[in-house]
């Protein structure tokens, strides 16, 4: 071991304690205690091999009172029956030689309701903290003030007894102690707050306490750290001075250490962006000569002995290390083994590396998962060199690739080109690493400059496996092998995708376009289910019967009944799997047709598309599953009546095979295809569509090739509300919002929950043959969309209805009558006039008012190949053609003559997922 190093110089704390070196594991949130705070073993085994060389482990927040967990599988410390778990935790990190602190909070304002069994939060003042949905807590009285400070008394007590060398004073993360620093969420006006003074009280206090306590029942090495945050964005809010006035105060009143909470130990301020001075640099200008003795802690971005070392440069005296402790349990020894490190977990070694599966599945550790274990790609170690053009953004990037990674992507240095991407560029560069695939989220502002980026760093990755192949002695045009190909990267072939890799498959996506998604990520309502769990949770009675029954009305009785029976029952099973795919669509909304509430979005109701391709993806890269952008399939190979592979075409018309036993087509609709839709649907001619530009059938074409049939082939449906000037679709879920369409006369003229169709008849049949949708600014506030119609400038908007209608060019009695009548339906809920009984939400009485004029487009194919309810492609003798699958927009059936708002997403998981396993059982059998 290397004794030279500066890291494994023993500290001596203010108290006399002493750390044998300057490491610390960080205290991190784990989420993996009982229900009630207890702990679990697998968190005793998690800290009990972390511990041992690294000098001191701080274990996780604590909280010290019933409402004070912050998070989901917070451990507590609010009774004395919670010291004996903690016991096992102290005495698990001492018996490995390392010192163990236990951090101790209250999360305040920032504790959700449901987790302390529906009560209201408390926190110093009544107000909710700055993030959507945060609920209004409660204030405090100054008597509660005064008990919540024994109450940590009382948990110092208890880590005391538990064993625990010291603990560390949780003052940061925005909760309750920080809570009460801070001059935006404490405007008491007692002794508690107001002046800085004041604010500084409850910090104080707290310490107070925490010595009492530790001169009463410890001896004088017991350690007490304060851990704060050193800013705060909100104004008013903490600012760097305010930091460096508590902690004055906490110095002088005595404390072992103190520990900035940050995300990397090189960070400048967050208020003053301007400045490019580190926070630990002015922390050493401007701390008094008391302060000066108290050791400080940094954290963030420590993942090598390098990063250790040049932290205690900067001026920290010690070193706490998060994510690479969670990574590498031994991660001391390997530092001080000058092994190099990369923050990566192998996602078969989640036992092996004692992590509580809770934590496994927390977004920071989740980000680290590479599925190692595929083989994956393999690349030419190297520089590559590549192009990024879209519109205005000409330059080149330099990716760097591991044999089995990718490593660094850079700008390439060119002094004429005047380039503003070098935030996003910064921002997609960052998520390629962490993801380590360039199948990321677009940054949003830059989507094209994004695709373009993502696009050069797959094309260098591309070139690398081809010379990596021939390096080798291989020939990279010689036909590559698969279990399964998938045609297609919209929900129904990423789904497919990742189900069939899951059975043991080896997986490679086909996609023609030059990014992923297809149509799919421009759905927009959500996906219906009926019998769910998440309906349950929300008292939404339901049955499958129901919706089956209202699916076959909308689509006219025309529905492929075996498939819709399909369709319905697999329905709650496709929601879970989404969500066991960390892909949550838990809030419920309604669409035309329904008559329940079982369209299922995000949590934050934005439009669903994007949430999912996202969702998916992320389980893609997790997987390394292969996937070629701008690459045809031209043809489905077929020979003696089985499918044996498929032949592709790239962006630079280069043809290879893929051989594969299995075959999905996920190819999607054909509404783009104006030829295609015009031949059966003569009278379209004209029309929009709402489509992306792949939306071309073409997987129909392939599958007739080969002998399939098709069904419904005329059965295209218009959406009744696409913007015209964009063919931006104005998503259903805006009527289901409550929203209204009305005519330009100012009138409404037809039930807007009806479904699509005849919505859309209704529209083309006004004189103006367009509409316009209204709704108010409840509306607008309950609908995430709503806002990025309006950031696409086709709103109009206007404080009221009066003035709105004058913008409208519409009389604007008329417009105000309208709205009054329609009110008074919301009120009695019944619509007298058109019959609307579902989606009367509110009154559209809250200014700002708002409407965008639409008109139909053509939207969705109900028609396709058709396939059985295992989806097998079948020909016209109804027979199963071997090898083939196809699931989402290209069969056709399951939607009969229409197709209602929120079942396509509905399909593509359900029958995506379904393809996807029985490809994979084909194949592997
Ligand atoms: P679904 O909703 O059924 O999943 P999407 O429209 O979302 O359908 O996705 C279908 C995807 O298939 C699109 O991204 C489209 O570009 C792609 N695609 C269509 N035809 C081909 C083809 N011949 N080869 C490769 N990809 C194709």
């Amino acid at each position: 071991m290397n004794t030279i190093t500066p890291i494994l110089k023993p500290l001596t704390l203010p108290n006399g304690a002493v750390l044998k070196n300057r490491l610390l594991m960080a205290p991190m949130t784990t989420c993996a205690g009982f229900f009630d705070g207890g702990v679990t073993g697998d968190l005793v085994e998690y800290y009990r091999s972390r511990a041992g060389t690294i000098g001191t482990v701080i274990v996780e927040c604590c909280f010290i009172d019933p409402k004070g967990p912050a998070f989901p599988g917070a451990i507590a410390i609010d009774s004395d029956n919670k010291i004996p778990g903690l016991a096992r935790i102290a005495s698990a990190i001492k018996s490995k030689g390392s010192k163990a602190i236990l951090q101790i909070y209250h999360g305040g304002r920032m504790v959700e309701p449901e987790l302390i069994g529906g009560k209201k939060p408390v926190a110093p003042s009544a107000i909710a903290a700055p993030r959507e949905g945060a609920t209004t807590p409660q204030a405090l009285t100054g008597e509660e003030v005064e008990v919540m400070i024994t109450k940590f008394g009382d948990a110092v007590n208890r880590a005391i007894k538990a064993g625990f060398d010291g603990v560390e004073i949780h003052g940061a993360n925005t909760y309750l102690i920080q809570q009460f620093y801070s001059p935006n969420s404490n405007q008491r006006d007692d002794k508690w707050g107001g002046s800085r003074d004041n604010r500084a009280r409850f910090p104080l206090e707290v310490l107070e306490i925490t010595h009492k306590m530790a001169k009463r029942f410890a001896d004088s090495s017991f350690i007490i750290g304060y851990r704060f945050s050193p800013e705060e964005i909100e104004v008013p809010g903490i600012r760097f001075d305010d930091t460096m006035y508590l902690l004055e105060k906490l110095a002088a009143r005595g404390v072992d250490y103190l520990h900035f909470s940050v995300g990397h130990y090189l960070r400048t301020s967050i208020n003053d962006t301007a400045d490019t001075t580190t926070l630990i640099e002015k922390y050493h200008a401007q701390r008094s000569d008391t302060l000066a003795r108290i050791p400080i802690i940094g954290v963030g971005g420590v993942v090598n002995k390098s990063d250790a070392e040049s932290a205690l440069d900067k001026g920290y005296d010690l070193i706490a290390v998060g994510k690479a402790c969670i990574a590498y349990p031994d991660w001391a020894d390997r530092i001080l083994k000058n092994e190099h490190l990369e923050l990566f977990i192998d996602s078969t070694q989640r036992e092996a590396l004692t992590i509580p599966e809770p934590l496994w599945r927390f977004s920071l550790v989740d980000a680290m998962i590479r599925d190692v274990s595929s083989g994956g790609r393999k690349y030419k170690a190297g520089v590559f060199q590549e192009k990024v053009e879209a519109e205005a953004l000409k330059l080149k990037i330099n990716v760097t690739l591991d044999t089995d990674r990718i490593t660094d992507i850079t700008l390439v240095q060119d002094d004429t080109l005047d380039v503003d991407f070098s935030t996003s560029f910064e921002i997609l560069r960052s998520r390629i690493l962490v993801a380590n695939s360039p199948y990321v989220d677009a940054v949003t502002g830059a989507t094209a400059q994004s695709e373009a980026l993502k696009k050069a760093v797959s094309r260098a990755m591309t070139t690398s496996t081809k010379e990596h192949v021939i390096e080798e002695g291989g020939n990279p045009e010689a036909p590559q092998s698969y279990d399964v190909v998938v045609i297609g990267s919209g929900g129904a072939g990423l789904s497919a995708a990742i189900q069939a890799y899951d059975e043991g498959a080896r997986v490679v996506i086909v996609e023609k376009m030059p990014s992923i998604g297809g149509n799919t990520i421009k759905a927009s309502v959500g996906m219906n289910a009926a019998e769910t769990r998440f309906q349950k949770l929300k008292g939404i009675e339901d049955s499958k019967e129901l919706f089956y029954e209202e699916t076959l009305k909308g689509g006219k009785f025309k529905n492929n009944h075996d498939l819709l029976r399909t369709f319905v029952e697999r329905a709650p099973e496709a929601v879970e799997w989404l969500a066991s795919h960390d892909i949550e669509l838990n809030d419920i909304t309604i669409t035309g047709g329904m008559s329940i509430d079982r369209t299922h979005r995000p949590a934050d109701r934005s439009a669903v598309g994007g949430f999912l391709i996202s969702g998916l993806v992320k389980n893609i890269n997790q997987r390394n599953i292969d996937v070629l952008l701008d690459t045809s399939v031209e043809e489905i190979l077929h020979a003696d009546g089985v499918v044996t592979g498929v032949k592709i075409a790239n962006e630079y018309n280069e043809h290879h095979i893929l051989n594969a036993k299995s075959v999905i087509v996920a190819t999607g609709g054909f509404s783009a295809n104006r030829a295609m839709v015009v031949k059966y649907r003569p009278e379209l001619d004209g029309f929009v569509t709402t489509n992306h530009k792949g939306a071309t059938g073409s997987g129909i074409v392939l599958l007739q090739n080969i002998g399939a049939d098709t069904v419904d082939m005329s059965e295209i449906q218009i959406h009744p509300t696409v913007e015209q000037t964009t063919s931006y679709l104005v998503s259903e879920a805006i009527r289901g919002g409550g929203a209204i369409l009305v005519s330009q006369e100012g009138k409404r003229f037809y039930n807007e929950m009806e479904t699509r169709d005849k919505v859309s008849a209704q529209i083309i049949a006004l004189p103006e043959k367009s509409a316009w949708i209204v709704f108010d600014d409840q509306v607008r506030q309950n609908n995430k969309a709503a806002d990025e119609y309006i950031a696409r400038g086709f709103v109009v908007s206007a404080p009221s209805v009066g003035e709105l209608a004058l913008k409208l060019n519409m009389e604007p009695g008329n417009l105000q009558a309208t709205l009054e009548r329609y009110n008074q339906f919301v009120v009695q809920k019944q619509d007298e006039d058109f019959g609307r009984t579902t989606a009367l939400r509110c009154e559209l009485n809250q200014g700002p008012f708002h409407a965008i004029r639409i008109a139909p487009g053509v939207h969705h194919t109900m028609g396709g190949v058709t396939i059985n309810t295992e989806t097998e492609v079948l020909d016209s003798q109804k027979q199963v053609i071997k090898g083939v699958w196809a699931a989402g927009e290209v069969v056709g059936g399951i939607h009969g003559a229409n197709r209602i708002g929120g079942n396509a997403v509905a399909d593509i998981i359900i029958f995506g997922t379904l393809a996807g396993h029985n490809a994979a059982v084909h194949a592997l059998s």
